[in-house]
């Protein structure tokens, strides 16, 4: 095992610079048009600068044509590091953009001026996902600055529109970039995690989001036998899909919770008085389904159980999905990614971290479905997306000692 002292010295002593980083890439908004934003340009502009001094072998710009964006394009960054050995690339792919900030007043500081509390930073993205670029950065940085040669060749990616679904962003560079990443490769994605850090991430579950549409017939509330109580047959139609937790019983230990989950989630608004009945209620379900099962299989499930819902109540009962998105082949859980990050794990915090999967909806279903196996992980507390993101500076300091362990990684 290589010694890496002096590089997690070096890297114990980034606090400041954390803090500087953090502060300036927050200050550089970059929310894509679907956010409301112009794009990730200017924080990109800064990254790319961060990472020619490092002196890159390569350092790629890629343009996803956005019409609606500044300049009519958004963003993506390649940089690559050659090591000693040829073959397997460690590739860690974080992303620059972020999401709103949403109600301000619940937000006890400027969101995008970060501020230092304790031991931690507040501000968005400081967390989703400036801590997974930092980490990675710092870590190859440390390395270089401590005149070590890389054992193995090191990328970092920093994509566009994770946000926002990938089109400009990681599904881009996997059509434009074809080639540029091989199955051999170590692909990390630092997007998600849990907060001691154990939680390898390799398989997701399939989504569905289904839309019920029940109809029925308005009528004073005073006289319901005139109408046909919508609201009610939606109730019924809710509880009747309480049958999906056992026709799709299977439970699998990978993944977090081990079973399929149907969950019915928002109701949209029918009549706005309370003395009328409701003519049409519309409702919906979200489903992470676990990959022995097909989407399909669930959707015809729950058609039949419309039908027998609104052969009982005669109201009628529609089945839409309006989302989809079927699970992609898991990373194996002995795949070289895992094994390098869990030894890398060991070796810095002494615990033993675990291959998993996750309820979906990660960027790395991208890389999966290409053939790449990618594993997600970090070390996180449940911050992203919410007022008052934070990240914890010894979590990205910790990290970037793990990646500085990956990157020297020997098998
Ligand atoms: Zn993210």
């Amino acid at each position: 095992m290589s010694d890496l002292t002096g590089v997690f010295e070096r890297i114990d002593g980034y606090r400041e610079e954390i803090v500087r980083l953090q502060r300036d890439l927050t200050a550089r908004v970059a929310l894509g048009p679907d956010n409301g934003g112009t794009g990730e340009h200017e924080k990109t502009e800064y990254i790319k600068d961060l990472l020619n001094t490092l002196n890159p072998d390569i350092l790629r710009e890629i343009r996803a044509p956005d019409e609606r964006a500044q300049g009519g394009y958004r963003p993506n960054l390649i940089g690559r590091w050659e090591g000693m050995e040829k073959g397997a690339t460690v590739w860690v792919l974080s992303h620059s953009d972020i999401v709103p900030p949403g109600d301000l007043s619940l937000w006890n500081t400027d969101p995008y001026q970060v501020t230092v509390d304790g031991d931690r930073v507040v501000g968005r993205g400081v967390e989703d996902n400036q801590h997974g670029f930092l980490s990675s950065y710092l870590a190859l940085k440390a390395i270089l600055d401590s005149g070590l040669t890389l054992r193995r060749p090191v990328g970092l990616v920093i994509v566009a529109d994770e946000e926002t679904g990938s089109d400009y962003g990681l599904s881009y560079l996997l059509k434009d970039q074809e080639g540029c990443f091989s199955p051999e490769d170590l692909i990390i994605v630092p997007d998600a995690g849990n907060e001691d850090g154990t939680m390898i991430e390799v398989a997701e579950k399939s989504m569905l989001w289904l839309k019920f549409t029940v109809t029925g017939l308005q009528c004073h509330a005073s006289t319901p036998q005139k109408g046909k109580n919508s609201l009610r047959g939606a109730a019924e139609m809710i509880l009747a899909l309480g049958a999906l937790d056992e026709r799709f019983h299977f439970s699998d230990p990978l993944f977090r919770p081990p079973v399929s989950t149907f969950a019915p989630t928002r109701s949209e608004e029918n009549v706005p008085n309370v003395n009328t009945i409701p003519g049409k209620n519309i409702f919906y379900l979200d489903c992470r389904i676990l990959p022995r099962y097909s989407v399909d299989e669930v959707i015809s499930a729950s058609e039949e159980m419309a039908a027998s819902v609104s052969e009982k109540t005669g109201l009628k009962i529609r089945v839409e999905a309006v989302h989809r998105q079927e699970a992609a082949a898991p990373t194996p859980p002995h795949a070289p990614v895992v094994k390098a990050l869990a030894d890398a794990i060991k070796r810095v915090t002494g615990k033993q971290a675990r291959p998993m999967g996750i309820g979906g909806g990660t960027v790395a279903a991208f890389f999966r479905r290409a053939g790449l196996p990618a594993a997600v992980w970090s070390t996180c507390p449940d911050s992203a997306h919410q007022p008052n993101e934070y990240c914890p500076i010894p979590n990205i300091i910790t990290d970037a000692k793990i990646f500085a362990s990956v990157y020297q990684w020997q098998e």
